[in-house]
């Protein structure tokens, strides 16, 4: 095994997956309200083909950690059977899913029987008017009963991903706080990033995580004793508060633009058309659905997967004053 190595020593051994680019939320920090013009059916891996390079991830490169996103991955017809194929596999990698939680309901048994080890759903607001204007889609609802059926499945600990926008929801951190912890579920606010197809990022008015753990002060939050290892969330300890599983309960922050965390990235990304991606602001991307369709080897793609990697670049750049945003928006990367 010659493992996703790069200049600079650090080791991919946790692959994200997009299985498609579309999603059925208009999130307004993600996607324009008419959507985007979604990938060709003929340009999408088909089921067989992510199979295939999943398989050659974890057999010959080292893969331990897989993670299906999007666009919206429960929009993606063979999702169990995907997961259930990866969840064969040997070494049996983990299997996580980033999903906004709609329809969840109906795929938590199904998927958790395939294999899927957990899911964090992503939840920014509260509020049903708020979510309805956020998202420009009354789902609330399914989201929350989404969440039920994940705890009811046993995908947990259930994790709640939330990006806080200045003026929109920036205020309901400790009410998503109290509502996780009521729940169980663990809480992860995320740094808003310059990945929007829109391209309105605005560094001076995105919600840092300073400030986002000044208004969690109430909570008398700790520092975690557990190491961070390569985790992108720095997490803290919420006293007086156990999870669904009797450990402490916990927050994250991951600080993506204030408190960067490159030197420690173990991700490789792989778009839903076959492209490897060696970090979510790469402008460069590598062909693998090409090689694949010409009848390459499963030895040709895992060295072109390499060579893709070890050209990762220290840091994502996004202070620097020549920083480009990626062509693909967030949705069409995997988030
Ligand atoms: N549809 C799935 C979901 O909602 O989780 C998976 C894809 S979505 C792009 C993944 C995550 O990226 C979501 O939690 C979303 O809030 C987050 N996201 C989207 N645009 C972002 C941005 N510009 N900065 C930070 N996070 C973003």
């Amino acid at each position: 095994m010659i493992p996703l190595a790069d200049r600079f020593g650090r080791v991919a051994t946790d692959l994200r997956v997009s299985l498609t680019d579309r999603c059925n939320l208009r999130c307004t920090y993600c996607m324009p309200e008419e959507g985007l013009a979604w990938l060709p059916r003929e340009q999408q891996l088909t089921d067989d083909e992510v199979n295939r390079l999943i398989r050659i991830s974890v057999e010959t490169l080292g893969i331990e950690d897989v993670r299906f996103t999007g666009g919206e991955p429960l929009l993606r017809r063979g999702l169990v059977g995907i997961v259930r194929a990866a969840a064969q596999l040997e070494p049996r990698p983990r299997l996580m899913l980033t999903t906004n939680g709609i329809g969840l309901e109906r795929l938590a048994g199904p998927l958790r029987e395939a294999g899927l080890d957990r899911v964090n759903v992503s939840l920014d607001t509260l509020d049903p008017a708020r979510f309805t204007a956020l998202t420009r889609r009354d789902r609330l609802a399914d989201v929350l009963r989404g969440l039920e059926a994940a705890a009811a499945a046993g995908l947990t600990p259930v994790k709640i991903n939330t990006v806080l926008m200045r003026g929109i929801n920036d205020d309901e951190a400790p009410a998503l706080l109290r509502f996780a912890l009521d729940h169980g579920y663990q809480l992860r606010f995320i740094e808003q990033m310059p990945l929007d197809a829109q391209h309105q990022w605005d560094r001076h008015t995105m919600v840092t995580a300073d400030e986002i753990l000044a208004d969690l002060e109430p909570y008398g939050l700790l520092p975690d004793p557990v190491s961070r290892g390569t985790a992108p969330a720095e997490t803290w300890l919420v006293p007086g508060h156990v999870d669904a599983a009797g450990e402490p309960a916990r927050v994250g922050v991951i600080g993506s633009v204030t408190r960067p965390f490159c030197g420690d990235c173990d991700r490789t990304r792989l778009t839903a058309d076959g492209q490897v991606r060696n970090c979510l602001f790469a402008t460069a991307e590598s062909d693998l659905r090409k090689l694949l369709r010409e009848g390459a080897s499963d030895d040709q793609l895992a060295e072109a997967w390499r060579v893709a990697m070890s050209g990762k670049r220290a840091g994502h750049g996004i202070d620097d004053p020549a920083f480009l945003q990626p062509a693909r928006p967030m949705s069409a990367i995997g988030g």
